[in-house]
């Protein structure tokens, strides 16, 4: 995966790049939900499945057969112990004041 995955981004440049690629996927959640209403659980479930997806998309890229140079070497493992880890911390306290304010768009 080289889009975006190129020369390491500063520490700042990293957690603007996160800021709004974590509003873009809670837009994007909020709108499904508010065009196909379904039940929180089912819908929190398909968005954890889509990270797990995105999850092997990438460390495909990066394995034996990838085509990205970036040098990261997945690790499947201790990967999802940092994202459960960042699951747990969510749950507890919102990344961002931003994301906590936004107001639910419709009904889940
Ligand atoms: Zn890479």
């Amino acid at each position: 995966m080289s889009a975006g995955l190129g020369t390491p981004p500063s520490d700042a440049a990293e957690r603007h790049a996160q800021g709004m690629l974590e509003r873009a996927l809670t837009v994007a959640f909020w709108q499904a939900l508010q065009r196909e209403p379904m039940h929180v659980m089912a819908a929190l479930e398909a968005a954890a499945r889509t990270v797990g997806t995105l999850y092997r998309q990438v460390a495909a890229a990066h394995g034996p057969d990838g085509h990205c140079a970036c040098g990261w070497e997945p690790d499947p493992e201790t990967d999802l112990i940092v994202l459960e880890a960042m699951l747990a911390a969510a749950l507890a306290h919102p990344p961002r004041r931003e994301l906590a304010d936004m107001v639910p768009v419709g009904r889940a």
